[in-house]
């Protein structure tokens, strides 16, 4: 018979006796969980001693005694000699202390359950037969897979304090999504989503978790961000889990900081899943990369909302990719501005609308031609704005174009 149990080893001493692969392995993870590790082997593996080094763990170089176990919560028996492994395990059981041994479930007291952490849930598989590792890990596997799908209810049963989870959604396709965006959104009680981002989630979510759609739309009045933060606000002080669905990632150009605060201000508590932003994953799935070496070595990030900035025009006449969110109404300002800036008339400007949904669309043209080409398309937001060499037509499919200006090789 087998209880799992879960060891908080948190600051807890924990000796493994050898520090061979398979002894630092498990220091390694044993250290994961917090636990303050003590390996001992006459000659401890390289890494080992490159962990003693980081101060990660304790080494005990000579051979091991049973006055090494004192004062241990949890011993690991792991040296390759399976006579040393059983004399440690002896020394435990007198000791009543924990032990594993690595050469024989059966010869130890305790084992080490395959793992994977879900925000606070954390599966575990052991077998009560004969040691097979693989078998263990591919049925944890499994169950991971399962949870990380977003297809298990795990919303809290029993109510506690509400709390607000801002998750980044990428630019729209969900498989942009982040396990962790996922496994928060199957704790979420409510809602609270924008029209941009992997919308598409929402529609799997249980019948009874509330939606609240606070996206702007050309045909809805935005919902003021005061209201929007003042619905999270209220939501978590009646206990629930509200998870504030946003494309992109929060803080890019998307208010998260705003809800932050006023969740902090509300005493509410308040975490954030980062998600893709549209600004450089856009580009990528249009096969621009923003930066590229020789060709551009910074990449600046703009609102065109109202324009393009003094920083936006400089980084642009120094030869930077600018990329322009929400620049489609102001494009012509945008270019006007930039070419009185000195910029090129024919610098590459590539603007991809809804970009990694099935109705992407990019559009090329340079900084002279952009607002005409733009208007004759009716390019529409959401468009991400990319403007520089990188944005050349073909550039990844033209080594010569790619690599311009290369002459180091760091
Ligand atoms: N937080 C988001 C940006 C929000 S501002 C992020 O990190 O991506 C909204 C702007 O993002 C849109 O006007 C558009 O410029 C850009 N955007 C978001 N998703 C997009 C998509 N799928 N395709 C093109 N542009 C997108």
């Amino acid at each position: 018979m087998t209880t799992l149990v879960g060891l908080d080893l948190t600051g807890r001493r924990v000796v493994v006796v050898g520090a061979g692969v398979v002894g630092t392995r498990r220091a390694r993870r044993l250290i994961e969980d917090g636990a303050r590790v003590v390996l001992v082997d006459p000659s401890p593996s390289e890494d080992a001693r490159r962990m003693a080094s980081h101060g990660d763990v304790e080494v005990v170089e000579r051979a091991v005694v049973a006055s090494d176990l004192d004062g241990a919560w949890l011993v690991v028996a792991a040296t390759d000699d399976p006579a040393l492994n059983a004399e440690v395990a002896r020394w435990c059981l007198a000791g009543r202390t924990w032990c594993v041994n690595a050469s024989g479930f059966r010869a130890g007291t305790a084992r080490v359950a395959a793992s994977s952490t879900h925000g606070d849930l954390t599966v575990g598989v052991v077998s009560a037969g004969d040691p097979d590792p693989r078998r263990v890990a591919t049925v944890r596997d499994a169950l991971a897979s399962h949870v990380e799908s977003g297809a298990v209810d795990l919303r809290r049963r029993r109510k506690r304090r509400g709390r607000v989870v801002l998750v980044g959604s990428g630019p729209g396709d969900p498989g942009l999504v982040p396990v962790a965006g996922l496994e928060a959104l199957a704790t979420a009680d409510v809602v609270v989503t924008d029209r941009l981002g992997a919308t598409a989630l929402l529609d799997r979510l249980p019948a009874d978790v509330e939606i609240v759609n606070v996206g702007k739309s050309p045909t809805n009045h935005p919902v003021p961000q005061a209201e929007i933060n003042a619905i999270l606000v209220d939501r978590a002080l009646r206990g629930l889990t509200v998870v504030r669905f946003k494309g992109g990632d929060p803080y890019v150009f998307g208010r998260g900081g705003e809800e932050v605060h006023a969740c902090r201000r509300a005493g509410v508590e308040v975490s954030v899943v980062p998600g893709i932003t549209s600004a450089f994953s856009v580009p990528a799935l249009a096969g621009i990369p923003v930066t590229q070496r020789g060709v551009a070595t910074s990449v600046h990030v703009t609102s065109g909302h109202v324009g393009a900035d003094a920083a936006a025009l400089a980084a642009l006449a120094a030869g930077a990719t600018v990329v322009f969110l929400m620049g489609v109404s102001a494009l012509p300002g945008i270019c006007a501005a930039a070419l009185e800036q000195g910029v090129a008339a024919d610098l590459p400007v590539a603007m991809i609308e809804q970009g990694s949904t099935a109705t992407e669309r990019v559009t090329r043209a340079t900084v002279g031609t952009a607002a005409q080409v733009a208007s004759t398309a009716g390019v529409r937001a959401p468009a991400i704005i990319v403007m520089g060499r990188v944005a050349a037509p073909g550039f990844l499919d033209d080594p010569v174009c790619a690599t311009t200006g290369v002459s180091d090789d760091d």
